[in-house]
């Protein structure tokens, strides 16, 4: 078979054959196939879009490239949740425990901080001791165990995604429905759950900027991953401003953690019951009513908050800091910014305050950078809110103080203050499963 014939195919907008589209994948990941061709291959499939069949075939030829893990020894129970990436996205830190405290065996791999959005390995790692390295056996006991594990991705899994990530990300071909489908759905495949539940962001901050293509995205998402034999939804939502009043790695465990001990009950908790319950309803068949009134259950007794501390302490996290959120290192610098007028908060550009957020020190400017845990930004007021001039909209924090006057100035210009009251997006646009 011959890679020209393959890319002259997709050209010309015909679909392409199983064996050709494994072909590319496992020559590729192998370096058989050039990238100058397979950036070729990219842009054909940009241009002429893939069918169901070819998108199913793709995604599974890239969950299959490298190390998959099995989880079938714990039979439908398995539940995952991805997020699309977000700013200020500390839901699975919540939505985990949940999910594991009604029973889901959640085994979950995250990512780190891309951009301006966050990762939750680098959160969790605010947390003296925590693990997120652990061996396999390790990883399937303590999900036998407790029923919840959140670790890093394992070095190999569908390096076929990998390679092809970095390629678009340079030949302008990331926002394609089938390659994002493909990209995203393979590693969930490998990752071996059996119900996956999607957060797929719309707004600023986000990677859909607008609501029809994230709908067509999810929908895309939640096809495939049933066709490719997985029970899965999708739960559409808000990051037009940033989730939560913290941004940053620390910052944003506390705000975790308060919403587990239920001490927080905005629209952070609301989106987190939203899909603590699509992957209890998924996983066990139940109505969507069922399964928000069990975890609504689980977070108001704190059996949630119990299992975060049982998961913590499992691998390795000194629970301490979670009992007593005080003891995180604070940064040497924080300083307040304050309103510049009167009026209502009209918008809080998502990207923006990511943006701020890693020139604080919360994020990288260059892959494999070590990153500042306590640096970050607190929101006093949100969206809507009623400011005067001189009141305080945010304090940030930093160990840099070279950094201060650059983020002070992002942050003021992502927030918007009008004369009249904003009208609000929706918090969750739709479900779709
Ligand atoms: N996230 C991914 O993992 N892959 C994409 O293609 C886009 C976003």
């Amino acid at each position: 078979m011959l890679m020209y014939d393959v890319i002259r195919k997709k050209r010309d907008g015909l679909e392409l054959s199983d064996d050709e589209i494994r072909f590319f994948i496992s020559e590729y990941t192998i370096g058989n196939i050039p990238d100058y061709q397979a950036a070729a291959l990219m842009m054909a499939i940009f241009y002429k879009g893939m069918t169901d069949r070819e998108i199913v075939t793709l995604t599974q030829a890239m969950a299959h490239s490298g190390d998959t893990v099995d989880l079938s020894q714990f039979g439908g129970l398995t539940a995952d949740k991805h997020s699309t990436g977000g700013v200020g996205d500390k839901t699975s830190m919540i939505v985990a425990p949940i999910a594991a405290s009604l029973g889901c065996k959640v085994s979950k791999m995250s990512g780190r901080g891309l951009g301006h959005t966050g990762g939750t390995v680098d959160k969790l790692e605010s947390i003296p001791g925590y693990n997120t390295a652990l061996t396999q056996d390790e990883f399937l006991s303590q999900v036998e165990k407790i029923g919840i594990a959140v670790i890093g991705q394992t070095g190999n899994l569908t390096p076929a995604d990998k390679k092809l990530y970095s390629l678009r990300d340079v030949t302008a071909t990331i926002d394609s429905i089938p390659l994002i489908t493909s990209s995203i759905m393979s590693k969930k495949l490998a990752a071996g759950s059996h119900t996956i539940v999607l957060d797929v962001k719309v707004g600023s901050g986000a990677f859909m900027k607008d609501i029809t293509q994230a709908r067509v995205l999810a929908e895309k998402m939640v096809s495939i991953a049933k066709l490719c034999g997985r029970k899965a939804s999708a739960v559409l939502t808000d990051m037009d401003t940033p989730l939560g009043m913290a941004v940053g790695n620390s910052l944003e465990v506390i705000e975790a953690v308060n919403v587990l001990k239920g001490n927080s009950h905005g629209p952070l908790r609301e989106i987190c019951l939203a899909l603590a319950a699509e992957m209890l309803a998924q996983t066990f068949s139940y109505s969507r009513e069922k399964a928000i009134k069990l975890c609504r259950e689980s977070l108001d007794s704190q059996k949630a908050y119990s299992k975060m501390l049982e998961w913590i302490s499992a691998q390795g996290g000194d629970v301490s800091y979670i009992e007593n959120t005080e003891k995180f290192p604070k940064a040497k610098i924080s300083k307040e910014l304050l309103a510049q007028k009167d009026g209502y908060i009209s918008s809080i550009d998502a990207e923006g305050i990511g943006m701020a957020a890693v020139e604080l020190g919360a994020g990288r400017k260059k892959a494999g950078e070590a990153i500042d845990h306590s640096a970050g930004i607190i929101f006093e007021k949100t969206f809507g809110d009623r400011v005067s001039r001189g009141d305080c909209l945010c304090r940030i924090y930093t160990n840099d103080c070279s950094a201060v006057p650059q983020a002070s100035e992002k942050i003021l210009q992502a927030v918007s203050i009008s004369d009249s009251i904003p009208v609000k997006n929706p918090l969750i646009y739709d479900i779709i499963n």
